[in-house]
């Protein structure tokens, strides 16, 4: 008789029951239910197996009975204490995946989690002394073991317990697992790892050795990471050609090796250069760097190699009309990435992608596509206007991990004949009705450029938080002075206001703002004028150790020399919230981030990014000391919590890290099947950045 298996798409513990089939050799057909079918009608989690008139539900509760049905003697022991052996490794084993959950749920500074994942090791280890397998032989017990190699995900390593390390590659190399990973199509770190072997002799020949690192030292520096864990790469691939990265992507594919690309990899509290899990190859595009200028319509088609610092310096060289839109993230940060995360700017776009026109994108086979009039080969058209006939499809390509996007042009900014840098200071209890004066200023074209308000403590101990902000105002002479005029009659109840060219940046312009004593703030201060002003200039390493907290909370052992905040293992996870430019939405969003940061004793550092005239995010720095017990497990506590009840609020996330972001499955499960339907048909067999950009994590 033919056992039937119910399971559903998405069910992570199926692979087990087929791997256990296979190796039992039971003829056996598959049935897919839809999402939820198995809490709806068993109360439990699937999946099922029918073998005539018995229903068995449950991963333990269906394998052990497999395995008593169909291997009595083999795969499971015919004495009782045989049998005993089996449940209690079956056990430890369940016990170790439930831990697993809550690490990817928490994070891996999740003490009791962690500690539980140790001491289930450490049994397994014990278990497994002169022994291929946890009985000698093997048997069901030994089936779940597939499932180790995805530790790695929560920074659990496993090679301080090596007999469980070989073990699990032991039993990750028999044929029946090869089976099941052929058939549900696994990429290569669940399929084993003679994949990644053959796809790194491949990518050799072509690249050369010199372009395939796997240099432990190599992949660790790349695995560096300002979020609490993050997985590291098993190899990176740095082409030096354009028409490298659709070959790469065919070897990719055609292993099943996952893929995770960067373009330059700073970013910093988002994850880094570290893909979402393990076993993934970094195809780093930092040595793509062509910049094309086109002057008449102030447009730079550029590689994702390419830097702030490369295209502001090339603007410069070139004496260009045109200067650049800059991020915060100083001159190493690429423009390719920060605009394929939807990264904000300082200058008149706010929201770096709303100056990308056109891309040319590798896709998860390996074929390659150009959006806009691009399509149709009219490249120049396509620079100037987003799209031709069809659905635009650029945006498809952010925030996705749909493709590779080896090219990307993106709207640059007049020069200003006149510009005038504004500064403006307020109260706590004014913010709101500051938001409100600024927004039909900025919606108006008064204020063209963002205007960035963040948060500096309180000028006095136990006194309300002060608010700085700083944009800038264009044109004419004549216009400028009239924008200028209205800007501070405007504001002129709520805020101080001044002018960088009456109070240049420095003490003179704090003590004129009334800015609170703090390490750090001129510094921070004449960062954030330049920033506007189209400086792609590097954070100063004391500016930067004064937005992550100052060294109450970051605590460098030696003075910080470099502005990468990695260097330093400092610990960042940001959080941005997407909100109207309301001011009482934008009060009611700054005090729930505020509560929930000081609940899990998190400094107060936020900013208001007047992104555009209708949107503005909040931008939460949660940061803490990594080398502090508990300091991991509560920044990850206060990111969840914040994105959830903010969510919950109608504030939704703007960015997605590689922390967990679950909720956003429940609350937008419309949305997130269509774009799950979307990655199927585009990367069925997960290639690229598997796990990044999805809600559940890595799949
Ligand atoms: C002090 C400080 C200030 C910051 N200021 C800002 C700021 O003002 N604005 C802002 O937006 N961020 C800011 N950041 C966050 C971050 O550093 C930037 O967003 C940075 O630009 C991202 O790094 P990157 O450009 O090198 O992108 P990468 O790290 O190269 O890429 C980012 C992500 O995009 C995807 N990706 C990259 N390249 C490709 C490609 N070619 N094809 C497909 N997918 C790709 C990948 O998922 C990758 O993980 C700041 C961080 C710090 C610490």
């Amino acid at each position: 008789m033919t056992v039937i298996l119910e399971t559903t798409a998405a069910c992570r513990r199926t692979p087990l029951v087929l791997f256990l089939l296979e190796e039992l050799a039971t003829p056996f057909e598959v049935v897919v239910r839809d999402e939820g079918y198995f809490t709806t009608h068993h109360h439990a989690l699937g999946p099922l197996v029918r073998d005539g008139d018995d229903v068995v539900i449950e991963l333990d509760a269906v394998l052990r009975f497999l395995a008593r049905r169909f291997g009595a003697g083999t795969l499971m022991p015919a004495d009782p204490t045989g049998c005993a052996a089996v449940d209690r490794f079956m056990e430890v084993q369940s016990s170790l995946r439930g831990a697993a959950v809550r690490l990817v749920r928490e994070g891996s500074a999740s003490t009791d989690a962690l500690a539980l994942v140790r001491r289930s090791l450490e049994a397994l280890e014990a278990a497994l002394a002169g022994r291929d397998y946890l009985l000698g032989e093997l048997t069901v017990a030994d089936i779940p073991a597939v499932m180790l190699a995805q530790l790695a995900r929560v920074g659990v390593d496993l090679s301080a317990t090596p007999r469980v390390e070989a073990w699990a590659a032991r039993v990750a190399a028999r044929p029946a697992w090869a089976r099941v990973a052929a058939r549900l199509r696994l990429p290569a770190a669940e399929a084993g790892p003679s994949s990644l072997e053959r796809a790194c002799r491949e990518w050799t020949e072509r690249l050369g050795a010199a372009h395939v690192i796997r240099a432990p030292e190599a992949l660790a520096h790349a695995g560096r990471t300002t979020l609490p864990a993050a997985a590291r790469p098993v190899a990176i691939l740095r082409p030096t050609a354009r028409a490298e990265v659709a070959e790469i992507v065919r070897i990719a594919a055609r292993h099943r090796v996952p893929l995770h690309p960067i373009s330059a990899g700073c970013n910093w509290g988002w994850g880094d250069a570290c893909p979402a899990g393990e076993g993934q190859v970094v195809l780093d595009l930092g040595g793509l760097t062509s910049i094309e200028i086109d002057e008449d319509l102030g447009v730079a088609v550029i590689e994702p190699g390419v830097t702030q610092g490369a295209l502001a310096r090339h603007l410069e060289a070139t004496g260009s009309a045109w200067r650049l839109d800059c991020a915060g993230s100083g001159p190493r940060a690429s423009l390719v990435g920060n605009a394929l995360e939807r990264g904000l700017t300082f200058g008149t776009y706010g929201e770096r992608f709303e100056a990308v026109s056109g891309l040319e994108v590798v896709l998860a086979d390996g074929s390659v596509v150009r959006t806009g009039a691009g399509a149709y080969g009219a490249s120049r058209a396509g620079r100037a206007r987003r799209g031709a006939v069809g659905p635009s499809l650029d945006g498809l390509f952010s925030q996705s991990s749909l493709g590779v996007v080896t090219e990307l042009g993106l709207w640059l900014t007049p020069r200003p004949a006149h510009e005038e840098m504004v500064w403006l200071t307020c109260e706590d209890e004014a913010l709101p009705a500051l938001i409100d004066a600024l927004r039909p200023l900025r919606l108006r074209g008064v204020l063209p450029t963002n205007v960035h308000l963040f948060q500096l403590p309180p000028r006095s101990p136990g006194g309300s938080p002060t608010w700085a902000g700083n944009g800038a105002i264009c044109g004419s002479a004549a216009a400028v002075a009239a924008h200028v005029a209205e800007v501070e009659a405007a504001v002129a109840a709520l805020a101080r206001f001044t002018l960088s060219s009456r109070t240049p940046p420095g003490p003179a312009l704090c003590d004129a703002l009334l800015l609170p004593d703090m390490p750090g703030l001129e510094l921070l201060i004449d960062t954030s004028d330049r920033l506007v002003r189209g400086e792609a200039l590097e954070m100063p390493p004391a500016a930067l150790l004064a937005a992550l907290g100052g060294p109450e909370v970051q605590r460098p052992t030696t003075p910080p020399t470099s502005s990468d905040p990695r260097d330093a293992g400092y610990g960042l996870v940001f959080s941005w919230q997407a909100v109207p430019a309301v001011g009482d939405d934008v009060r009611r969003l700054v005090a729930l981030a505020r509560e929930r940061l000081a609940a899990h004793g998190c400094p107060p550092l936020m900013a208001v990014q007047f992104s555009t005239g209708r949107a503005a995010t909040l931008v939460t720095r949660i940061v803490y000391d990594r080398k502090v017990e508990g300091r991991c497990a509560a920044a990850l506590a206060c990111q969840r919590a914040l994105h959830d009840d903010a969510l919950a609020e109608g504030f939704p996330p703007a960015r997605m890290n590689l922390v967990g972001h679950d909720a956003l499955a429940t609350r937008g499960a419309a949305y997130w099947a269509l774009v799950e339907r979307l990655r199927h048909a585009l990367d069925p067999d997960g290639i690229l950045s598997p796990g990044r950009h999805t809600p559940g994590g890595a799949r």
